[in-house]
């Protein structure tokens, strides 16, 4: 019922008086889902030509990489070219950010300000595209009909709460979806958090992997089941899907995105076993440590092209994850496959109560929930024994001492009066072994759940 009204009536609605068109390139994409590869590749390489001519054009910071590697206009014309082309790290966005980096000929309402999480322990300031939000919209979209959803199914959203907003609101009341926030979970969050799964009786449960396998467990312990139609993970990776299918008894699906980058990526095909990557939206790379692309089921750093903003080019974007290249799938869509993303950080900060804190709360706390994000360029918490955690941050600039008093109460009300805090500012956190520099650096806490 809800989801006709949903699809004949609020969604039509809203794209008539906004002047969108998301269910267009849903219906669009739905179709062109199962063109044959060649052809997907060829639509996506068209894309990609006119960003590299619009950046290389447009934006200071990639204007100057190709004069000074020789790039003309006809130097990129398709993926096999990319490796010719830099890759943009966190540090080159945020040291070119905003003009050096930000196209001087799209409207200025077009941009979008936002944060990272910083669950990677580095905040991120950056501009959305205004113009990609139907792209955005509609990339979940089907992703979630993979998963046999439909808008206007009973939905709730289980990770950091988002901001409140009375319009979202109200859409999210009409679309029959519920946010139950979530910073961090310790056993009576579980239970609370299960019970309120079972009222709502969602058909999608989706959310942060962590605390959907933490949920998973206590509804296997109690034998309580919300019985959803399907589950998504995002943001880390599940440990292992079996407890989470047996749990809810339905199919669990892994979405990848990352917040720099337009909409969701890729997620797991619902009729095989890697990761379909929507190549309407982006290019996924995997790539070794020359920047070169890996070669089928070998595991690489993974970087993306954001085929739809155009405010802020993001091309050959490191993100920080990893990823196997390849594989193949019988099921008919031509997207490319990617297995599941790897090296999402799975160490957590604990209370003496048992209390759990991961990299993406921590990060969203900091970042989102309060304004740390221009005044810190890296940071990591590092945990030796229950009652104690230090936080070390790598100021941007001069730190004060009312920063430090900031962050100390505010990170002490975050850890609760348990755990003793402390803040200490230092001039660089290098990064462990592997070159990946951890957020939570922990010698208490399991690895997980
Ligand atoms: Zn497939």
């Amino acid at each position: 019922m809800r989801s006709a009204f949903v699809r004949r009536v609020l969604y039509p609605l809203q794209q008539t008086l906004q002047g969108r068109n998301f269910l267009g390139l849903l219906e669009e994409w739905s179709e062109i889902q199962y063109r044959p590869p060649d052809e997907l590749r060829e639509r996506q390489e068209e894309k990609l030509r006119s960003l590299f001519l619009h950046a290389r054009r447009h934006v200071p910071h990639y204007a100057e990489k190709c004069r000074f590697l020789g790039l003309g206009p006809d130097d990129i014309r398709g993926l096999d070219d990319l490796p010719k082309l830099p890759v943009l790290s966190r540090e080159d966005v945020r040291s070119n950010f905003p003009l050096r980096i930000t196209a001087d000929n799209v409207p200025r309402r077009r941009r979008v300000p936002d944060r990272t999480s910083g669950s990677t322990g580095e905040p991120l300031i950056f501009y959305r595209d205004k113009a990609a939000r139907d792209a955005a919209l509609a990339s979940f979209l089907l992703f979630d009909a993979w998963a046999g959803i439909r808008p206007g199914d009973r939905s709730v959203h289980v990770g950091a709460p988002q901001p409140f907003k009375l319009n979202s609101k109200l859409s999210a009341v009409l679309r029959g979806h519920t946010d139950l926030g979530v910073f961090s979970l310790d056993d009576g969050n579980t239970e609370a958090l299960l019970a309120k799964l079972v009222k709502i009786k969602p058909d999608l449960i989706e959310g942060y992997a962590s605390v959907l396998f933490r949920v998973a467990l206590a509804a296997l312990k109690r034998d309580v089941r919300p019985k959803p139609r399907a589950v998504i993970a995002t943001s880390d990776t599940l440990p292992a899907h079996e407890p989470v299918e047996d749990a809810f008894g339905c199919r669990v699906f892994n979405r990848y995105g990352n917040r720099e980058i337009c909409g969701a990526l890729a997620q797991n095909c619902p009729d095989g076993r890697g990761l379909h990557i929507n190549t309407e939206l982006c290019v996924l790379e995997v790539v070794d440590e020359h920047n070169l692309p890996v070669p089928a089921g070998r595991s690489g750093r993974v970087l993306v092209t954001d085929l739809a903003n155009r405010v802020m080019p993001l091309i050959r974007y490191d993100t920080g994850d990893r990823a196997a290249a390849g594989g193949t799938c019988s099921c008919g869509r031509g997207f490319p496959l990617v297995s599941a993303v790897e090296g999402r950080s799975t160490e957590f900060l604990i209370s003496p109560r048992g209390g759990r804190v991961s990299p993406v709360s921590l990060g969203h706390f900091l970042f989102v929930s309060r304004p740390y994000a221009g005044s810190v360029r890296v940071f990591q918490a590092e945990q030796r024994d229950a009652e104690r955690v230090v936080f070390r941050f790598v100021p941007m600039g001069r730190a004060s001492e009312s920063l430090k008093q900031d962050l100390l109460r505010d990170l002490q009300e975050f850890m609760g009066r348990d755990v003793e805090v402390r803040i200490e500012f230092v001039g660089d956190i290098p990064a462990g072994p592997g070159g990946k520099r951890s957020v939570i650096v922990s010698s208490i806490a399991p690895r997980f759940p």
